[in-house]
């Protein structure tokens, strides 16, 4: 659709309303104007038409009189009755004379003419027959028509005392009667005959035939019709209808009057219409302003000027509120942005700048040219901290904590400009601070400083009258040593951290080309994800025998799993299992594991090998609540037995999560799943706990075995633990054994199982499976 805008809208509405208003005016005047002028036509037609039937009962009386007297006259009498033509024909003129009369005839009683009185000669015949024509009509006049001449006459029998001869008077109606007829009437009058040919008319009285075209004449107009020259009426002269009267009233003038009227009154239409349209336009103009000055002010609105000082020039109360309201929806809108700004920029909690606003300002910082000195700090064990004491104390102690920050930003170290802070996350800050404004500025003073930071956080924090004593870790990145824009500092910063916490120090440095290897471990997440979805054969599993020193058979095998990406790589299990850990990957990769282990089971069955397996598991396997479940479901699936199987945990792992990790082994103890502590020894669980620990074996980690031929510490460690085993009920496992001596000494202590290169590496399943037949094992 087109768009129209409201000023022409409105102007045109106004227009067409003008348009309409004068147009109707038009035609209800020009309406009113014809009928006026038609009955005004008809008017001047009526009394016309009275003054010529007057006028012809006027002559008829005149004729009556003269006929009365011509036939009362005695000497007349005598002069017809002795046949005096010459008396008669004398007498005859001067009656007719008197009266004006053109026509005087008399016949004698068998019809032979006695005597006629007329101008002009007549042809006898023609008069004879015209004359027979006549009736006898009393005293009413009759028209004759005779030789195309037309008379009014009156016919008298000629009395004395018997009829003795007929007398015939009449007025001729000729170019003079007509004449005089049109000056009284005002009107054009035409008489025909019978036939309707025209026997004179006032109008052309010597061309008659013309007189009927010129009354029937049509004139074409300025406007597209023709119309009527003359407005007719016929009257009928005669009982007999011998002759016509049509009396015709010019309409020229009439015409030219209406045009007139016409021509005024479209004038006026004009006039109407353009100072309407000009009005209109001026109206719209009126309307719209105001509205031209509320869009600017929301454009204004738009480029963020919420602040209105202009007035509008307009008196109109709603037009003075509109704005009104325009400009305090403009305050309204202003300060409303101020605050959505300031949470959009600030953490809600602490009101200290987010993870954003951090970046943006350090950026700035950075951008000084000038060695910035990057602090992250962690509350070590929030989440604890939110788990007991709930997290409204949880959040107490993050506002306490960024109350400390801003005072020792604030109060001793730097100017405002000099630094940045904020909070960065749930439990962690960030501190920036230009080195310039670290005292000395050298790197003892900047150690000085995070010591001074940790000191000062570390101070016990009161909280709802309880003292709370947080523990932190700090991560420390310097600019531009370390990195010269705030995402890679940020990032870098956060590695310090998560080194930190990985290797359990309170402060920790960043070295250059830890982000390269982080980068790196994110990269094998996500291809590892890729090889566990497509499970395309860059992931299996080889398995490593245990040799039970008992029955020197081998009964039981490792799990442990490969991955050789397509490439061709071979990415070592200890580095990838750490990073699925880390990345939860681990879950899954177990969930695949034991599927791929339950198969392998199911073939053997089929071959009629029976072999235990161990499967690794790490804490995050046994915390996770479907754990069991899936492990039940699975083993059920594949209809494999809870014995065929042992899981091994760390005991590093079993640290980790003690209570939770213990509940899970006193449930597997209970389902008849054996469990195993792997890499027993290098970890720091007291011979207490291993006494409340629901497991079956324990695995003395490699590196007491690898070198226990040569090494006497070795020796006694393993003799003692074996022996601890023993008497806990435990069956012992010695992995790493790399040499024959090694095996011997193990013997020799009685261990249960040994596991080693110098038994197998670890294989693919079938050359385990012929490895065996080979070995007789
Ligand atoms: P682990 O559970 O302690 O596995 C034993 C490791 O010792 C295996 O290394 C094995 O090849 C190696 N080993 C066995 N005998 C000898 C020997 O005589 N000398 C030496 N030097 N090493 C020997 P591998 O296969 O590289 O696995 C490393 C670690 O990766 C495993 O340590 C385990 O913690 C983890 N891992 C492997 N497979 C899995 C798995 O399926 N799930 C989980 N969660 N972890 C696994
Ligand atoms: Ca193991
Ligand atoms: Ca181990």
């Amino acid at each position: 659709m087109s768009q129209v805008s409201f000023r022409s809208k409105v102007a045109f509405l106004c227009s067409g309303f003008v348009l309409i208003t004068s147009i109707s005016f038009l035609l209800v005047f020009s309406w009113n104007s014809t009928t006026l002028t038609q009955q005004q036509i008809d008017k001047r037609i009526n009394s016309g038409e009275n003054v010529l039937l007057e006028y012809f009962s006027a002559k008829e009386k005149l004729l009556n009189t003269a006929a009365k007297v011509l036939t009362a006259d005695f000497g007349f009498k005598q002069a017809v009755a002795t046949n005096d033509s010459a008396t008669i024909t004398s007498v005859l003129e001067n009656h007719s004379n008197r009266i004006n009369a053109e026509l005087m005839i008399l016949f004698d009683r068998e019809g032979d003419l006695v005597s006629i009185s007329h101008s002009k000669p007549l042809d006898l015949d023609e008069l004879k027959k015209a004359v027979s024509r006549l009736a006898f009509t009393g005293l009413t006049a009759q028209f004759l028509v005779m030789n195309q001449n037309l008379y009014e006459v009156i016919v008298l029998p000629v009395e004395a005392p018997r009829v003795i001869g007929y007398a015939i008077i009449g007025f001729a109606i000729n170019e003079k009667f007509i004449s005089e007829l049109k000056r009284l009437t005002a009107l054009e009058i035409t008489f025909l005959s019978n036939t309707n040919e025209v026997l004179i008319s006032s109008l052309d009285p010597i061309n008659r035939e013309s007189a009927l075209s010129i009354i029937e004449q049509k004139v074409s107009t300025w406007l597209l019709f023709e119309r009527d020259l003359y407005r007719n009426n016929r009257i009928n002269m005669d009982e007999n209808f011998n002759v016509t009267a049509v009396v015709s009233a010019s309409l020229i003038e009439t015409y030219a009057e209406f045009d007139r009227f016409i021509i005024s009154i479209l004038l006026i239409g004009l006039l109407i219409l353009s100072s309407g349209f000009v009005l209109s336009r001026f109206l719209a103009k009126k309307l719209t302003d105001p509205l031209f000055s509320l869009v600017k002010l929301t454009k204004r609105f738009a480029n963020g000027e919420y602040t209105i000082y202009s007035k509008i020039n307009d008196e109109t109360i709603e037009v003075k509120e509109l704005h009104e309201s325009f400009v305090s929806m403009g305050k309204q809108i202003k300060s409303r942005e101020q605050e959505i700004l300031y949470q959009s920029r600030h953490d809600l909690l602490t009101g200290l700048y987010n993870r954003q606003t951090l970046t943006n300002a350090l950026s700035k910082l950075l951008n000084t040219n000038e060695k910035v000195l990057l602090i992250a700090i962690n509350i070590r064990n929030f989440r604890s901290i939110n788990d007991v004491l709930g997290a409204a104390i949880g959040d107490l102690c993050i506002k306490g904590i960024a109350v400390r920050i801003e005072n020792f930003i604030n109060g001793s170290i730097a100017e405002p400009t000099h630094s940045v802070y904020g909070r960065l996350g749930a439990d962690e800050f960030l501190i920036g601070l230009k080195i310039a404004s670290v005292n000395n500025k050298n790197s003892e003073s900047m150690k000085e400083c995070i010591v001074d930071v940790m000191e000062r956080l570390s101070q016990s924090l009161g909280v709802e009258e309880m003292q709370i004593n947080l523990k932190f870790r700090i991560g420390v990145c310097l600019a531009p040593e370390n990195g010269n824009n705030a995402h890679d500092l940020l990032r870098r910063v956060n590695i310090a951290i998560d080194t930190a916490r990985r290797e359990n120090e309170a402060v920790r440095y960043y070295k250059n080309g830890e982000d390269e290897a982080h980068l790196e471990r994110l990269l094998i997440v996500d291809e590892l994800k890729d090889a566990l979805h497509q499970d395309d054969g860059q992931l299996y599993i080889n398995y490593q025998p245990k040799l039970n020193l008992i029955t020197q058979r081998i009964d039981k095998v490792e799990a442990l799993i490969r991955w050789k990406k397509k490439n061709g790589q071979f990415i070592p299990p200890d580095y990838f299992i750490d990073l699925a850990e880390r990345s939860g990957l681990i879950i899954e990769l177990t969930h695949w594991v034991i599927c791929a282990i339950l198969k392998q089971l199911v073939n053997w069955k089929e071959h009629n090998i029976n072999l235990k397996i161990a499967i690794n598991v790490s804490s995050q396997d046994l915390s996770h609540p479907s754990f069991l479940d899936f492990l039940l479901q699975k083993l059920d699936e594949y209809k494999v037995s809870t014995e065929q199987i042992t899981l091994e945990i760390t005991e590093r792992d079993i640290m980790e999560n003690e209570d939770l990790i213990i509940s899970r082994l006193i449930q597997l103890n209970e389902m008849g799943i054996a469990t195993s502590i792997d890499d027993y020894g290098i970890g720091q669980s007291s011979l207490s706990k291993l006494k409340q620990l629901p497991i079956k074996e324990i695995k003395i980690d490699k590196s007491f075995i690898m070198k226990l031929d040569e090494d006497k510490k070795d020796q006694f460690i393993v003799g003692s633990t074996i022996n601890l085993g023993h008497q806990l009920g435990l069956s012992v496992v010695a992995e790493g054994v790399e040499n024959e001596q090694s095996l011997d000494i193990l013997r020799s202590y009685k261990c249960d199982y040994i596991q080693g290169y110098y038994i197998s590496r670890p294989t693919s399943a079938d050359e385990l499976v012929n490895w065996i037949k080979d070995n007789d094992y």
